[in-house]
């Protein structure tokens, strides 16, 4: 049986992107090829909030009580080794049975699955098979893979997506949101736009961008991206979402953002989950 790191497994409303507002349980695995500690800091600056809370990181037993930060990664336990402790290997089979738990109706109904990190297809594109088709995953019609667009999708995935998932299913959805991280994010240009890796997934799902952003300039390298990713063969849409996991960031920048947005025929992305739960853990 096949195993996945599993940083939070929850059910909440899905706040960003082409789901907005739809209930979703959401699986977070473990692991990043990131760490983005650049968000909401001064561009060049990197976040230390982050790197003061792993310092107490042994003191922290679940989830629900580890801080929030306002700057760098608001994911940060979800690939800091520092806190691995609390993230358990789970099989297939206990995943599955936490998630129909925590369905209201104890199965799968009009609800949407996130697969989220970290960087959820890192090494568990290997395990996905064997968790999306077992029996009481059926009825699932609608799923999500949040990602940062590096990471290509391996042959056998591939051939999985492609032969076996879609046509057993009739109607079924498989959505990629990508979300590729601009100079704002502390990440390197070269390391994190990788247009042919997002032509790919276009041919395996409905797939679509979401820059995080701050300023009219963070706008403007989007713009430079999205003709990369064009080129490439990339035909979905694009989303703008303000930078901010803590209220009174995200108020500030919001109304700019979609104003960039809508200068460019692109969409906005609304961050519910700030408003709605404070971005608390587990939302
Ligand atoms: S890619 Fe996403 S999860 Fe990884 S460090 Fe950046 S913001 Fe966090």
């Amino acid at each position: 049986m096949q195993h996945i790191k599993v940083s939070e497994l929850f059910y909440s409303i899905q706040g960003e992107g082409r789901y907005m507002g739809v209930p979703s349980v959401f699986l977070r695995t473990f692991g990043c090829n990131f760490e983005c500690n650049g968000f909401g800091m001064a561009k060049g600056e990197t976040s230390l909030e982050r790197v003061a809370v792993a310092i107490n990181a042994e003191n922290y037993k679940d989830y629900k009580s580890l801080p929030l930060v306002s700057t760098g990664c608001d994911s940060y336990a979800s690939w800091d080794p520092a806190f691995k402790h609390l993230s358990p290997v789970l099989t297939t089979d206990s995943i599955v049975s936490s998630i129909m738990d925590m369905l209201p109706g104890k199965r799968w109904q009009d609800e949407h699955l996130v697969i989220t990190g970290g960087e959820p297809l890192l090494g568990w594109q290997r395990a996905y098979p064997e968790l999306l088709t077992h029996e009481k995953m059926k009825p699932l019609k609608e799923l999500t893979f949040e990602t940062n667009g590096t990471q290509e999708l391996t042959k056998e995935f591939r051939r999985w997506l492609h032969n076996d998932w879609h046509h057993d299913k009739g109607y079924f959805s498989v959505t990629f949101s990508v979300s590729p991280k601009l100079s704002i994010s502390g990440e390197k240009w070269e390391d994190a736009i990788k247009p042919d890796i997002i032509a790919q997934y276009d041919e395996y799902g409905f797939t679509y961008l979401k820059f995080v952003i701050a300023t009219k300039e963070d706008a403007e390298e989007a713009e430079e991206a999205v003709s990369l990713y064009r080129k490439a063969g990339f035909n979905g849409p694009v989303y703008l979402m303000p930078c901010g996991g803590v209220e009174s960031l995200y108020n500030l920048n919001a109304r700019n953002v979609a104003t960039e947005a809508m200068n460019r025929g692109w969409r906005y992305s609304d961050r519910l989950q700030v408003p709605l739960f404070k971005n608390e853990w587990g939302t």
